[in-house]
């Protein structure tokens, strides 16, 4: 649900967030209610406030979040409140300090806002209207640690990660490593909030139980993915092109079976004889299926298929399977005639790299 933008970029709420803002508004209105029985349903207007706040916090994290990324020259898709709290989308090159400037900002900017409340509410004193602005202060609070907890998917992971990356120099060994401190974030949420309780002789509520294993649930998923994304792009970064890239041999589309046939270690690319370029790859089973003696007439084009558009690209220089799967993702390519120097220097198919990633 669309509900506005912020310079420019789209803000959402999802669905699930109106189940944070009812539970917000039940639990805070009920809070009111038992300090003051005579404020009757205005105690949930007030719950009903705290929730809006609530938003607004989150928006202001989230907007952080976005001005900073926008000022490394990143671009920001878009902002979502939900009810893991919320998300900032944004994509471009990042480098360490990039990376850990962006996940600072969002708690600095509730740390920020929660002095301000403090504040005012200090100077309001001790009606209604201070007890909510100092529950918002504290909420804000609240928002900033338990976003700095040092392990991804939470920002204080993006600063773990922008660290470690800065002190190893690969962003993919730092998400990993991120990505297992988030594992433990994540345990050591449900230890805190039921196993504490237990520990003290205490049974935890229902709602405290439900709430820490969602937590706990999105957080260990969240950590699993930098997990296994950190340790595919390592797999991808120390790879030699060679593993995923089979040798590639361009014959002339016309030209008989048997001047060129030598075995299905290699690739043969037909090349179209009008303008040079290579236009279909050879199936290994069909040519398997001409008898022996017919392949001194059957040309290369009879038992090829025609290569998908786009399917060449130049290299300035023999890429890496880094810059090859770029490209490939790129294009939605499942298959890449690498040239480089002017020479093709092999073919690439999707599934051979899909190996890599898995
Ligand atoms: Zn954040």
């Amino acid at each position: 649900m669309r509900i506005g933008s912020f310079l420019g970029v789209p803000v959402y709420i999802g669905w699930t967030w109106l189940l944070l803002a009812a539970f917000i508004t039940w639990s805070s209105g009920s809070t009111y209610l038992r300090i003051d029985p005579e404020l009757g349903t205005t105690a949930y207007v007030v719950g009903a406030v705290v929730a809006l706040g609530l938003l607004l916090s989150v928006l202001v994290h989230e907007g952080a979040h976005a001005m900073s990324a926008r000022a490394f020259g990143m671009k920001v898709r878009r902002i979502v409140a939900d009810l893991m709290g919320g998300h900032t989308a944004f994509e471009g090159r990042s480098t360490p300090w990039s990376q850990g400037v962006t996940g600072l900002s969002g708690p600095l900017a509730n740390l920020l806002l929660a002095g301000v409340l403090y504040a005012v509410a200090s100077v309001v004193g001790d009606g209604l209207a201070g007890a909510v602005l100092g529950r918002l202060a504290f909420i804000n609070l609240l928002l900033a640690v338990f976003n700095l907890l040092p392990g991804l998917p939470l920002d204080g992971g993006q600063v773990l990660m922008a660290a470690v990356w800065r002190l190893t120099g690969s962003p993919h060994t730092a998400s990993v490593v991120a990505g297992w401190s988030g594992r433990v974030v994540a345990v050591l949420t449900v230890a805190v909030f039921v196993g504490l309780p237990l520990a003290m002789g205490a049974t935890p509520g229902l709602l405290i139980l439900v709430f820490a294993m969602l937590i706990s649930g999105f957080l260990w998923t969240g950590a699993s993915q930098s997990i296994a994304i950190g340790r595919a792009r390592q797999r991808i970064s120390t790879t030699p092109l060679e593993q995923i890239m089979r040798p590639a041999v361009l014959v002339p589309a016309g030209a008989p079976i048997a001047t060129w046939w030598a075995g299905d270690h290699q690739v043969y690319v037909t090349v179209d004889p009008r303008d040079g370029h290579p236009n279909g790859i050879v199936r290994a089973d069909a040519v398997a299926s001409v008898p022996l003696p017919m392949r001194a007439s059957v040309p290369a084009s009879a038992v090829s298929v025609a290569a998908p558009p786009h399917w060449v690209y130049e290299f300035d220089g023999r890429p890496t399977v880094e810059q090859v799967f770029g490209v490939m993702a790129q294009g939605r390519q499942d298959v890449l005639l690498v040239v480089a120097n002017g020479q093709v220097q092999g073919i690439v198919f999707g599934a051979d790299a899909m190996r890599l990633v898995k």
